[in-house]
């Protein structure tokens, strides 16, 4: 469905190809990324990106950074900020190719009176009420606007006077001339300039009127020689209107505009007035808490540029609107991660196991590779002693026949170090165990024994004399459903557990992770140290994804045939 079969690649891609065969833009490729500085990016927007900076990359073209900065209201420098930081760590760059519509307001003046001197715009005093209710709906055609064959010169006057200040906010605005009746609803009398006295984050009080999203939008395309303009499905049947205005201006070239279909994504909200609220009503941490979808909370939860992009490039680009499952993200995740992430023992949800045969005070210490690949290579020490934190999942009271971990009487390997075999338990006031009680094998030191006896159940542990303590932050969706855009209130489907914070223990070389560095606690998954909370004496790492849980399938199927 997302690719053409003839030629394997999308139909963007597709598109590009017959217009460079048939020499419409000289066989160049100029794409750009316009996003509206008025959030931070989310994992939607990588996939417009991953498409527009790829497609630039595929075809030896270029693609423009712009900023969509048309609506002085909702925008702030902050996002222009955040969305650059984003999009490199993402892995593209945009040269000297950083553009911004407000830098051709002006020349979009220039074109709305080229507009009216052609008798192709005109101002109209209608109220926005009384505008809606001149626009007609689908089914049947507007209404004329009283105001819409006023006298060229009025119009030319009324222009200048909306753009010198003389109006309040709403009194007039400027459309486009073109059709009430038109089928395309945006085709009647679309809007063009709007009054609105608001500091601008860039030209200041320079202006107050403002180009629509559509007046500028093809434009800014034209005048930045973009070939592509690629966006999504939403304005498709904005596309007349963007040819109508590119066929009736005198601009120096003519893009074609290709739409394509946004990601959803199941559990997760992607609308940046959604997310917006999130953040202002403290529902979240902010824009970049690694609950959110946003480009910038994924890397601070140890998501990588690289899943990301593996992502976007399998889930494609096709023209109709579906919901991708949010395991498919996580996939992506983990591959790269396997490959990248160095592996540590930390425990999560720690349970005190004591050797009760350990010789008193003595420390040993174990080299082992953090490397997947090599044993060799990348060695660190690891401290054991007689007093250790355990993973409390890791115990059993009642085992299973299967079950190969913790149980009284069961022998397990702990990771790098011994074989030990459990005697019993010491529990406190209110029943709950607080210690597993276990002999050692001095003799199956590094996990082999010269009896060579098999011992199926490895777990990890950490040295109670040096562990590091640590909070570990463990994720659930911040939705209690899979479609939280369907409740009525996507505030009222907000998953209490989203956040749930442990009080592990790391192994102490842990203690040299810089922030932002991503590691696999063997077993337990992947863990980005924090950019924002970590401190020295108290470190605080995020779990990105979890491993395949094995275990959890060994257990339910062994449970299932009992
Ligand atoms: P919202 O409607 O949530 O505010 P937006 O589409 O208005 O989002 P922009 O900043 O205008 O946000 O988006 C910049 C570019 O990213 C646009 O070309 C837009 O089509 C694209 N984009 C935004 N959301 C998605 C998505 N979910 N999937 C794919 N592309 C997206
Ligand atoms: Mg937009």
């Amino acid at each position: 469905m997302n690719e053409t079969p003839e030629t394997g690649i999308d139909f963007v891609r597709h598109q590009i190809t017959l217009d460079n065969s048939s020499g419409r833009f000289g066989g160049t490729v100029a794409t750009r990324f316009p996003p509206e500085p008025n959030g931070y990016l989310h994992i939607g927007h990588a996939k417009s990106i991953v498409l527009n900076f790829g497609i630039a990359q595929d075809f030896s073209g270029t693609c423009n950074l712009r900023f969509d900065d048309t609506n002085p209201t909702r925008e702030d420098v902050e996002y222009v900020d955040s969305i650059q930081q984003d999009i490199r760590w993402l892995g593209f760059g945009w040269h000297d190719r950083l553009f911004y519509a407000s830098d051709y307001f002006e020349q979009l003046y220039q074109w709305a009176l080229h507009l009216i001197e052609h008798d192709l715009a005109y101002v109209d005093e209608l109220t926005a009420d009384q505008i809606r209710e001149y626009r007609g709906t689908p089914t049947e055609p507007g209404r004329n606007s009283p105001w819409r064959d006023r006298p060229r010169q009025e119009n030319l006057e009324l222009f200048a006077r909306m753009r010198a200040g003389e109006f309040p906010d709403g009194h007039c605005i400027l459309r486009a001339k073109i059709d009430m009746a038109h089928p395309n609803i945006n085709m009647r009398d679309p809007a063009l300039y709007r009054i609105r006295h608001a500091r601008h984050h860039r030209t200041g009080d320079d202006w107050c009127i403002y180009p629509t999203y559509d007046f500028a939008h093809g434009q800014s395309d034209a005048i930045e020689g973009i070939t592509h303009s690629i966006c999504t499905l939403e304005f498709e049947n904005h596309r007349p209107l963007y040819d109508w205005l590119l066929s009736h201006l005198p601009v120096p070239h003519v893009p074609r505009q290709i739409e394509f279909a946004r990601l959803n994504l199941t559990w997760t909200v992607m609308s940046k007035r959604k997310l917006l609220r999130l953040v202002q009503e403290k529902y979240v941490e902010g824009w970049d808490d690694p609950r959110m979808p946003t480009i910038s909370g994924m890397r601070r939860r140890g998501y990588t540029a690289e899943g990301i992009r593996d992502f976007c490039r399998r889930i494609g680009v096709s023209k109709t609107n579906s919901t991708v499952d949010l395991a498919l993200l996580e996939f992506s995740q983990r591959e790269d991660l396997n490959a990248r992430s160095p592996r540590f023992m930390g425990v999560v949800d720690p349970v005190k196991l004591t050797i009760t045969n350990w010789p008193a005070g003595q420390v040993e210490w174990f080299d082992a590779s953090t490397s997947a690949e090599d044993p060799t290579v990348d060695i660190r020490r690891i401290p054991c002693t007689g007093n250790l934190w355990v993973e409390r999942e890791d115990f059993m009271e009642d085992a299973p026949r299967k079950w190969f971990r913790l149980a009284p009487g069961k022998e397990v390997r702990l990771k790098f170090a011994w074989y030990v075999t459990c005697t019993g338990v010491v529990r406190d006031a209110h029943g709950e165990i607080q210690e597993i009680l276990c002999t050692y094998d001095p003799e199956s030191r590094g996990g082999e024994t010269p009896d060579q006896r098999k011992v199926k159940g490895t777990i990890h542990w950490v040295s109670a004399d040096h562990g590091l303590p640590a909070h570990i932050r463990l994720f659930e969706p911040l939705f209690t459903r899979e479609d939280p855009d369907e409740a009525d209130d996507f505030t009222t489907v907000i998953n209490e557990h989203s956040c749930t914070v442990m009080n592990g223990y790391l192994e102490p070389a842990l203690q040299e992770l810089k922030a932002g560095e991503t590691v696999q606690f063997l077993r337990m998954g992947y863990f980005c140290r924090d950019s924002r909370l970590d401190t020295p004496e108290h470190p605080v790492f995020n779990r990105a994804v979890t491993l395949k849980d094995s275990w959890a399938r060994v257990i339910r199927n062994q449970r299932e045939n009992e």
